[in-house]
């Protein structure tokens, strides 16, 4: 009978899906082995060891010194294979949320198996502004992140966490890339600061080729000759840089708003960085026809008081057009604001709240290619 006759065939065929089932089981057990072996590096932050293949949390303390103590939360994504340590920093300003909701986002996508090298992501460095919405300065000394770097270890609050970024993360990675936004008051367009000059050229050129792979519409070179070994770094960046890393900045969405679309596009642009320095598999898209901003220029307002403003992040502005203004706290007329050049509008403040030597305005003159 047909039915008897198939008997056999089924059960051989049962036979050897059962075999191909264990045969599939062993060779996925294999790969893990063998990559195990290749990658016989831990990595350490603080008192946090992850070995490889291993994806681990934890904290770095900033112990109280002059003022109060704090912590960084990260996480460490050991890949099984041995290759590069990318570094990823968000929340070095308060509320760029963004950034912070792409690193924690990320963090949970990336399995250490998919990966070659070390995958390190610290999802908010400064906890005191994240924690009370500060814009720019610390609320506990006043100071703006990320003008304090190389930061002190027994300075105030802001500079022991750079001084915390320095010694424990900074100089263990080979690509470092800190990621910035529009603050609750202010429109900032998507751009990448990356070294385009240094006495490091080779480390410079890795910089460059991030600054290329993120995606981000905006790049603007910057000149890191310009920082003599004599000056504060200030900038994250520019301080990872001297540390070894070929280093980024850049800026994901503004006004603080998080837009699911936004933290999607960052998070393909971090996995294409990781496809471009061979962390991840795959063939990265190159941004090769960014719009370079050079020539920047910002304006800022000579007083405190009520500020309006009229243009929009990204809009293209002719040299002396009426940017805004700012009023006392009765209304009354103290300075208009007219744009110094013509080009696109980098960021703007957009909250009424001003004071005093805050920058309203920066505006860059777009190019086609970054040496023109
Ligand atoms: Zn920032």
């Amino acid at each position: 009978m047909k039915t008897s006759d198939h008997l056999p065939t089924c059960s051989s065929t049962k036979t050897n899906i059962t075999i191909l089932i264990i045969l599939l089981a062993v060779a996925s057990i294999m790969p893990f082995n063998r990559v195990i072996a290749q990658n016989s590096n831990n990595f350490t932050i603080g008192t946090t060891e992850a070995k490889p293949g291993e994806k681990v949390t934890g904290s770095l303390s900033v112990e109280a010194g002059i003022d109060e103590a704090t912590f960084i939360p990260f996480t460490i994504i050991n890949g099984a294979k041995p290759g590069p340590t990318l570094t990823l920093v968000a929340g070095i300003h308060g509320t760029e949320y963004v950034p912070i909701i792409t690193a924690q986002k990320l963090a949970q996508q990336i399995n250490p198996y998919e990966i070659s090298g070390t995958l390190l992501i610290i999802q908010i460095a400064n906890i005191p502004s994240f924690q009370e919405r500060a814009v720019y300065y610390n609320p506990i000394d006043r100071k703006n992140q990320n003008r304090v770097f190389p930061g002190k270890k027994d300075g105030t609050i802001s500079e022991r966490i750079a001084y915390t970024l320095k010694t424990e993360i900074m100089h263990k990675s080979d690509y470092y890339i800190d990621m910035h936004g529009g603050e609750v008051n202010e429109q900032i367009v998507d751009y990448v600061y990356y070294c385009a000059n240094s006495p490091k050229p080779d480390i410079c050129r890795k910089s460059k080729m991030l600054a290329h792979a993120i995606g981000n519409k905006y790049l603007i070179p910057d000149d890191y000759n310009a920082y003599s070994d004599s000056m504060m770094s200030e900038y994250s960046e520019v301080e990872a840089f001297r540390q070894g890393a070929a280093a980024i900045s850049l800026e994901w969405g503004d006004r603080g708003i998080v837009k699911s679309e936004e933290v999607e596009a960052a998070l393909q642009g971090l996995k294409n960085v990781m496809m471009s320095i061979g962390m991840l598999e795959g063939t990265p898209v190159m941004n090769d026809h960014p719009v370079y901003l050079v020539n920047e220029q910002s304006v800022e307002s000579a007083h405190d008081g009520i500020l309006y403003t009229f243009v929009e992040r990204g809009q293209y502005l002719i040299q002396g057009t009426r940017i805004g203004y700012t009023t006392d706290y009765w209304g009354n007329m103290l300075e208009e604001y007219l744009a110094p050049i013509s080009g696109v509008v980098i960021a703007v403040k957009v909250a009424p709240s001003i004071k005093q030597g805050e920058t309203v305005f920066r505006i860059g003159e777009p190019r086609a290619n970054a040496d023109e």
